[in-house]
């Protein structure tokens, strides 16, 4: 297989590439760190653009980088393949300020419902194994045969490392992996981890306000950087969008709740879709990343953590750049599924 040299621009921090694999995958195992997230093509993490040399972009949708981009020359990387020895300008991550990923072993200690579709997994660790990880990180969940998927923790890290942590897992009926966790998984099974991973995690040498927002499941990360910032004695200004379809999704409500009637520094606005008769609901309605529009029509002066329903995400990063929010100031993760990469939709 060809071997070419990958410059990182502007480090200089060169990667020796085979034409098979992602140059995101070879940056990581070298020891370099890009930012990334979903792994597959979608959530724009790991975007960079080629200056130099022929590069493959790969199988990304349309959606995610059209003929402007790729005319552009933007790549995302965990799929662009080398062709030639290249030049690609994008962000690293300081390391010094990262933890490793590592793969432990786990067990499950609790499993509780905190919706008919939403199972809270407690998961175990050796004692001598702890978990070291930014607020906001994910890992990757892999049951005995292999099967693994991505989930975010929902559980504030602390300086000695956590021994069990959190998952707020939503039930998608068919999925390979949910249907497990909702049919077969047991109290006592045994799991792995690999982790933590990612880029979306509290920047705490930032002072802006923050809105945090989250749909669905995505609140699992913003409660762990909420309790996490409690935790720090920050008063940072904090403002949380929750936004679901019914009020059943809104899982935490009352805990959402609690942090802002006992916190000057916190706001928390819940937002329904499609609320029903039977939510009785007297809340704001319509789509939450428009809900944080509504009322700070101008980001430039702030930060947004924006976690779950990839066409939430999408929407709110298209939106709020026209609201001036800064590119660098906007960090997501998308729940992207691996099933879903080919056919996804940008339509709220
Ligand atoms: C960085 C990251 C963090 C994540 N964190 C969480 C988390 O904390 N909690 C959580 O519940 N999920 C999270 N996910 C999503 C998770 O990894 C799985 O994709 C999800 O649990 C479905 O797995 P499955 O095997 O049951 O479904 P699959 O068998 O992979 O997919 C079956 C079908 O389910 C539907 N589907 C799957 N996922 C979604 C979705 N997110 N939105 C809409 N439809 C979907 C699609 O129609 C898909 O075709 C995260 C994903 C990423 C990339």
């Amino acid at each position: 297989m060809a071997k070419y040299t990958v410059t990182l621009l502007p480090s200089g921090s060169q990667i020796e590439c085979q034409s098979g694999q992602s140059i995101l995958r070879q940056a990581l195992n070298q020891g370099i760190s890009i930012p990334f997230s979903c792994l597959s093509g979608v959530c724009r993490t790991c975007r960079g653009r080629v200056l130099s040399g022929e590069v493959d972009t790969g199988q990304v949708h349309p959606n995610y980088l059209n003929d402007e981009d790729r005319a552009a020359g933007f790549v995302h990387l965990c799929q662009a393949k080398a062709h030639s020895d290249c030049e690609i300008e994008v962000k690293e991550i300081d390391t010094s300020l990262t933890h490793p990923a590592r793969a432990l072993p786990g067990r499950i200690l609790d499993m509780q419902k905190l919706a008919p579709d939403v199972m809270r997994i407690l998961v175990g660790l050796p004692a001598n194994e702890p978990l070291y990880f930014h607020a906001g990180q994910y890992l990757s969940l892999s049951l005995t045969g292999g099967l693994s998927r991505f989930y975010s923790i929902a559980t504030s890290p602390l300086i000695e490392g956590v021994r069990q942590f959190e998952l707020h897992i939503r039930h998608m009926p068919g999925g390979i992996f949910t249907d497990h966790v909702f049919g077969e998984m047991k109290l006592r099974s045994l799991v792995r981890i690999e982790g933590p991973i990612g880029n979306f995690y509290l920047r705490e040498d930032s002072e802006k306000p923050m809105i945090l927002l989250a749909s669905g499941t995505g609140f699992g990360p913003i409660k762990a950087i909420v309790e996490y910032s409690l935790m720090q004695g920050s008063t940072r200004p904090i403002h949380i969008y929750w936004g679901g379809r019914l009020r059943r999704d809104l899982y935490l409500h009352e805990l959402a709740e609690s942090w802002a009637s006992q916190n000057l520094h916190i706001r928390y606005t819940p937002v329904l879709s499609l609320p029903s008769d039977a939510c009785a609901w007297e809340g704001r309605v319509g789509f939450v990343h428009r809900a944080v529009l509504e009322d700070y029509p101008n980001l430039a002066n702030y930060q947004v953590y924006a976690c779950g329903a990839p066409v939430v995400i999408e929407s709110a990063r298209r939106d709020y750049k026209l609201a001036s929010l800064p590119d660098d100031e906007f960090l997501a993760d998308s729940f992207v599924s691996l099933a879903d990469t080919a056919t996804a939709s940008h339509n709220e």
